[in-house]
């Protein structure tokens, strides 16, 4: 309570801790008093040991917040919206508050270990404010690609000689892009300006220019104050924007373990279904590496799927040219308002995966990875990746490998049209 002196400034006399003949174990917790109508609160004195507590009538408090902090926790406690009864709170509704107030401490410390941790401008708030989840195990915060065993970056040989690179980005052979013949990809804003699907080159450190070059978007890292909080229908945790971003506007990188897809074959085999919904496939020219986000990764690995998202994946290089290690970068298709959470379609391997978002009307959606024989898939919908057709297959079980290849190859996550996909192939 930090707007108040302390126990001895006004508390009720006769309701405080006992002083006048001190035992050796004095109560920690005083009994709740007698009384008629009105309610005591157990309060705790802010650089006072528990042995101070004391029991005060509402009208004493003027920690608004803390109150209404209780009252929302007892809203939400076990067993319904709680009240006191005359002999104070049921035992189960105080455990309840005991184990939010510790998931507090916990969620707390957490976000100042990630803005400890981050490297990137943008803040990181974490709030859950719907279940008993504290932070997770085992994940570990990194700003960067964490490179794995059996991979090798190489650093980039050249770069430009602009003067200006936006103003001779249109030149032939202009700028960092132009010189693999591509677009530049940013107007003046630092908004993206080429189409997903096209790749990005920015500037790296071998270029003449200077840190605020418009060729430098997503090497400067999150900009915007993001807020990871548990969502309230199932759908684990959720990252929010706390500010408005533009169309456009780069967001956030996928950050996570750079492993060889073999590798990646056998971790989604070992992995549970949440699990395999963090390995991404580098699959822009060749499928060879996947990012494993599971255990390292940033904020994204807290994003959630959607089928109608609000980020769109674009592949970036700055330090490393190798076409088959591309940087993973999050671009709003569209202005998203502060408080709004932040999506993007998973184009990934994994196992099964249950959709829960909200914006399509798809069920399941799986991926043939740990195909066992006669293994029943159920309840699958349309692929919203497959654009073209793979050849269906009357023995599909055994014919697994193959076929997943081939629509691995394309960069597809697929699935089949129908209640098992085993009999009747896919579209
Ligand atoms: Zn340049
Ligand atoms: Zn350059
Ligand atoms: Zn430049």
């Amino acid at each position: 309570v930090p707007t108040l002196g302390g126990p001895h400034t006004w508390g009720s006399p006769h309701l405080g801790v006992p002083t006048a003949h001190p035992s050796p174990k004095p109560p920690l917790t005083p009994r709740y008093p007698p009384t008629q109508d009105e309610e005591f609160y157990l309060v705790k004195w802010r650089g006072y040991p528990s042995s101070a507590n004391t029991w005060e009538p509402r009208r004493n408090l003027r920690c608004r917040g803390l109150l209404q902090q209780l009252h929302a926790d007892l809203a939400r406690a076990p067993g319904g919206p709680v009240r006191p009864g005359p002999r104070g709170l049921p035992a189960r509704a105080v455990s309840y508050l005991a184990q939010k107030a510790e998931q507090r401490r916990a969620l707390r410390r957490w976000e100042r270990h990630l803005n400890r941790t981050r490297s990137h401008r943008g803040r990181i708030a974490v709030e859950n404010e719907v279940d008993l989840h504290g932070p997770p195990r085992d994940f570990v915060y990194v700003n960067e690609y964490k490179v794995g065993a059996g991979v090798a970056l190489t650093p980039v040989a050249a770069g430009c000689e602009c003067r200006d690179c936006l103003a001779e980005a249109t030149l032939a052979g202009g700028c960092c892009p132009g010189a693999s013949r591509n677009r530049f990809a940013y107007n003046e804003a630092g908004q993206v300006r080429i189409r997903a699907g096209l790749p990005i080159y920015e500037c790296n450190s071998r270029c003449r220019c200077g840190a605020e070059c418009p060729n430098r978007v997503v090497q400067r890292g999150i900009r915007y104050d993001l807020c990871i909080f548990r969502t309230g229908d199932g759908r684990g945790w959720g990252v929010r924007t706390l500010q408005r971003i533009r169309k456009n506007s780069f967001v956030m990188e996928y950050v996570g373990e750079i492993i060889t897809s073999e590798e990646a074959e056998r971790r989604g085999q070992v992995y549970d279904r949440q699990g395999a919904t963090y390995l991404f496939d580098l699959d822009y020219v060749e499928d060879v590496y996947t990012v494993d986000a599971a255990h390292y990764g940033n904020i994204s690995h807290f994003v959630n799927h959607s089928c109608d998202p609000n980020l769109q994946v674009y592949n970036v290089f700055i330090e490393n040219l190798d076409q088959r290690l591309p940087r993973i970068a999050l671009f709003a298709t569209r202005p998203i308002r502060a408080g709004e959470e932040l999506t993007f379609d998973y184009n990934m391997h994994g196992t099964c995966h249950t959709c829960t978002c909200h914006t399509c009307t798809c069920h399941t959606w799986h991926t043939p990875v740990p195909a066992t024989p006669g293994t029943h898939l159920s309840l699958a919908h349309t692929c919203p990746y497959l654009s073209h057709t793979c050849p269906a297959q009357s023995s599909l079980p055994s014919a697994h490998p193959a076929l997943w290849g081939r629509c691995r190859a394309q960069g597809h996550t697929w699935m089949g049209p129908d209640h098992t996909w085993g009999s009747q192939g896919h579209t």
